[in-house]
């Protein structure tokens, strides 16, 4: 796994989320306000107190406590919220979390660590375990208040019932409120398939390429302030993780 991962030359990473076309990039510059660039993309910032995004719940999206998004998208959001309670009434739908920055993804990683690390061998192994569902921190696309998971972290229950009416509908409509899938069924690398995790497109795939171009050939920026567990034998892998997403999460 390791060795095959050193051998895929960066031209090839790009492939699988060739979102270096977008004009939308050449006419608009993203804005980040208070936050440097190389900062906010890692996730190295307050989302409760950054001037861009806002508390969803005042939005009056359903959700888990208080969680942020750009307000971009939490206006995009709430727009599908309304639609989806209209066409599926019976169906409960709530975000369950939203923007992640270092420190919660750091958190989440070093929980998880620490739980491998008791029945699993190598580090390349742990990582590759927390790596099937969860970003190393400073390459999480929910660190950039375009990202967020809805209902029930689990597959299966997207699948039957309510969960399966929800997916279906967001198959068909979330693309028309700017939504998009990034970890589908079908791909070969990156994270493992995540029904319940929604990306808006007009914002990420810029948020992406910037990304890309900052830390895509110089993954260990990435960590330059701050290490995680593993960090040394796993992010050489960051560019891969963060391309291996659906054709639809770029603009096309
Ligand atoms: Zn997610």
């Amino acid at each position: 796994m390791k060795s095959a991962l050193f051998l895929i030359p960066i031209s090839a990473i790009f492939l699988f989320c060739n979102c270096a076309s977008i004009s939308f990039f050449e006419t608009h510059k993203i804005p980040y306000d208070i936050i440097e660039e190389e900062d906010y993309l890692r996730g190295r910032f307050e989302p409760s107190t950054h001037p861009l995004f806002v508390n969803i719940a005042e939005f009056g999206i359903p959700c888990n406590g208080d969680l942020f998004l750009r307000r971009e998208v939490a206006i995009a959001l709430k727009e599908m919220y309304s639609a989806i309670k209209k066409d599926l009434p019976e169906v409960k739908f709530w975000v369950q979390s939203a923007t992640r920055n270092w420190n919660a993804q750091k958190a989440i990683w070093e929980k998880k660590w620490e739980a491998l690390s008791k029945t699993v061998k190598t580090k390349q192994e742990i990582a590759s375990e927390i790596l099937r569902f969860f970003s190393m921190p400073g390459t999480s696309r929910h660190h950039w208040g375009t990202d967020y998971d809805i209902n029930i972290l689990e597959n299966e229950y997207y699948t039957n019932k309510d969960g399966a009416k929800l997916y279906k509908w967001l198959k068909k409509n979330a693309a028309t409120f700017g939504f998009c899938q990034p970890y589908t069924a079908g791909r070969k690398d990156g994270h493992n398939e995540e029904r319940w995790h929604w990306s808006y497109v007009p914002l990420a795939a810029q948020f992406q390429k910037r990304w890309n171009e900052l830390f895509g050939s110089e993954p260990n920026k990435i960590i330059a302030e701050e290490q995680f567990s593993g960090a040394d034998e796993i992010i050489h892998s960051a560019a891969m993780y963060v391309n291996a997403i659906d054709k639809k999460c770029c603009i096309q």
